[in-house]
C-alpha cells in the first residue's frame, strides 16, 4: 500500500497537489525510470528533452522518499571529494571542477524554465565547529581561488561570525554564494510536473517489485508491466534491487529535522541576517537554514543506533537550543526524519549493473546538486557520451560481505567513533 509524504513542514506547504495514475497494464518505453525522487524525476525529465519515451515508476508519491524530506541545502560539489581526487588523479580535479556546480545550474534553469516555485535563496555556509577545524576550511578555500573556481566563496573570520549568525558556536566557516537552500518537496513536485508535461507517464502507488534484465529487460509492479530498452534504477531502492554491483554496497542511516514556528523579521534578522543555508564541519554534523516563512528548520542525527528516536522534538531540540538559546521558548510545529544512504567511500555510486541497467545512489547526505549531476552523467552515458560516467563507473568502492543489518550495526559503530572524534 502507497504511504502519504510524512507529516514535514515540506508537506503541510506543498503547493503542488497532483495525483499520479497507478500503472495498470503492460506498457512500452524507451526507459524505465525506478523511484520518484529527484534521481528519478530529475533523469526523466532530462532524457524526456532529448525525445526519449519514459515511464516514471514510483512506489508511493513523487518526493516521498529522502527528495521531500531533507535539509533543502544545494551544496556545491560532492560527497567524498577527497576520496575521488585520490582515486583518479588529475582526472578526478577536472571532473570535480567540471560538475560542482553542474546540480544548481540545473536546478536553476529547471526552476526559470518551468516556473517552478521552490523558496531558492543563495548562500551557505560551512561553520567551524572547532577552532582547528578553521585551517582546513581556509585550506579549501584557498585550493578552490588557486583553481580559478573561488569567486563565490569568502572565508568569514571568527572575529566576524556575530554578523553572520546570531551565536557564538562556531569559529568562523566559509560562505559560498553560488549555493543556498530551497524548498525540495516543492522543487522535486515542479520537476515532476515539467516531466509530465513533456510526456513522461509518472505512475505513482505502482512499487518496481521485480526487475528482469538481459536483451529485453522489463520491470513488473503488482498490477502492470514496463517493457523498455533501458532501465534506470534511481535512488535507492528496495532489497530486490541490491544485486550484483550494489550489493552491500550502500547502508541507510537516519536524519532528522525539526521546524519551530515562524519567527518574527526580527528575530530571524538576528539570528542569520543573510538567511543562509549553514552545516557545521563535524563529521556527524548540525545543519540549519530559515524557511521562507521564517522557520528554524534545524536537522542532524541525533542517535548512533540506527534506529529512528520515539520523540524526535525531545531528540533534537537540546542541540538547538544550545546553539541558538534565543529559540528556547519556540514552539515545534513539525519534527519528521529520512534515510540517508551512506556508501562507504562516501563517492556517489553511479554504474551499471548490466550494459542496460544503470543505478545512481549514495549521496551520503549531500544529494540535492549530486541527483541532479548524476542522473545528466546517466543521461549522457544512455545518449552515448560515456566520459563522465566512465570515471565514476572507474570508483573502486568498499563493499561489506555482510547482510544489510550488520552492514547498519557496523555503520551506526563507525558513526558513533566520528561523533566521539567530533567531540574530542
Ligand atoms: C533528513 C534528510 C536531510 C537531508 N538534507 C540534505 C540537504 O540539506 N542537502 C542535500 O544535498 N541532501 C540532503 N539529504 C540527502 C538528499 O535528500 C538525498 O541524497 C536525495 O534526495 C536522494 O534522492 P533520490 O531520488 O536518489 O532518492 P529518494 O528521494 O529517496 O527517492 C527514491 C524513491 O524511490 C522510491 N522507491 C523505492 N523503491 C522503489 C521501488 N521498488 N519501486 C518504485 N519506487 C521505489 C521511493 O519511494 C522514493 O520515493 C538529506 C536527506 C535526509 C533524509
Amino acid at each position: 500500500m502507497a504511504e502519504q509524504h510524512v507529516n514535514s513542514y515540506y508537506a503541510a506547504t506543498v503547493n503542488d497537489s497532483t495525483r499520479y495514475p497507478r500503472l495498470e497494464g503492460q506498457t512500452t518505453a524507451d526507459i524505465c525510470v525506478v523511484g520518484g525522487g529527484f534521481s528519478g524525476i530529475s533523469s526523466a525529465l532530462t532524457l524526456a528533452e532529448r525525445g526519449y519515451s519514459v515511464v516514471l515508476l514510483e512506489a508511493n508519491r513523487i518526493g516521498w522518499g529522502a527528495s521531500g524530506r531533507n535539509g533543502g541545502q544545494m551544496i556545491a560539489g560532492i560527497s567524498g571529494e577527497h576520496n575521488l581526487k585520490s582515486q583518479l588523479g588529475d582526472e578526478g580535479a577536472a571532473l570535480l571542477r567540471a560538475i560542482r556546480y553542474r546540480g544548481h545550474d540545473i536546478i536553476q534553469s529547471r526552476i526559470e524554465k518551468f516556473t517552478i516555485h521552490c523558496d531558492l535563496r543563495h548562500g551557505w555556509m560551512e561553520a567551524a565547529a572547532k577552532p582547528r577545524h578553521m585551517d582546513h576550511l581556509r585550506q579549501y578555500v584557498d585550493e578552490r581561488i588557486a583553481e580559478g573556481d573561488g569567486d563565490g566563496l569568502e572565508i568569514v573570520e571568527p572575529a566576524g561570525m556575530d554578523q553572520v549568525l546570531g551565536t557564538s558556536l562556531y569559529h568562523g566557516g566559509y560562505i559560498d554564494r553560488r549555493s543556498g537552500h530551497l524548498h525540495p518537496l516543492n522543487l522535486c513536485m515542479g520537476e515532476a510536473r515539467a516531466a509530465a508535461s513533456l510526456g513522461v507517464r509518472i505512475c505513482e502507488d505502482s512499487a518496481a517489485i521485480t526487475l528482469h534484465g538481459g536483451a529485453k529487460p522489463y520491470v513488473t509492479t503488482s498490477r502492470g508491466r514496463v517493457d523498455a530498452k533501458t532501465i534506470i534504477l534511481a535512488g535507492s531502492t528496495d532489497h530486490a534491487f541490491q544485486r550484483g554491483r550494489l550489493n552491500g554496497l550502500t547502508f541507510p542511516t537516519g536524519s532528522y529535522i525539526i521546524s519551530t514556528e515562524p519567527l518574527s523579521e526580527a528575530e530571524a534578522a538576528s539570528i542569520n541576517p543573510r538567511s543562509l543555508a549553514v552545516a557545521d564541519s563535524n563529521i556527524v554534523l548540525d545543519y540549519f537554514r530559515l524557511s521562507a516563512d521564517r522557520r528554524m528548520l534545524f536537522g542532524g542525527r541525533c542517535n548512533y543506533s540506527n534506529r529512528d528516536p520515539k520523540d524526535l522534538s525531545a531528540a533534537l531540540r537540546p542541540r538547538l537550543v544550545e546553539i541558538f538559546p534565543q529559540l528556547q521558548s519556540k514552539k515545534i510545529d513539525y519534527a519528521w526524519g529520512g534515510r540517508i544512504d551512506i556508501v562507504l567511500t562516501r563517492i556517489p555510486a553511479i554504474g551499471r549493473l548490466e550494459p542496460n541497467v544503470y543505478y545512481m545512489q549514495g549521496y551520503c547526505g549531500h544529494g540535492v546538486n549530486t541527483t541532479h549531476i548524476a542522473s545528466e552523467i546517466v543521461a549522457d552515458a544512455i545518449c552515448g557520451t560515456m566520459e563522465k560516467f566512465d570515471l565514476f563507473d572507474r570508483i573502486k568502492h568498499i563493499r561489506m560481505p555482510v547482510g544489510r543489518w550488520a552492514g547498519n550495526q557496523m555503520l551506526a559503530l563507525g558513526m558513533l567513533y566520528y561523533r566521539l572524534k567530533d567531540l574530542l
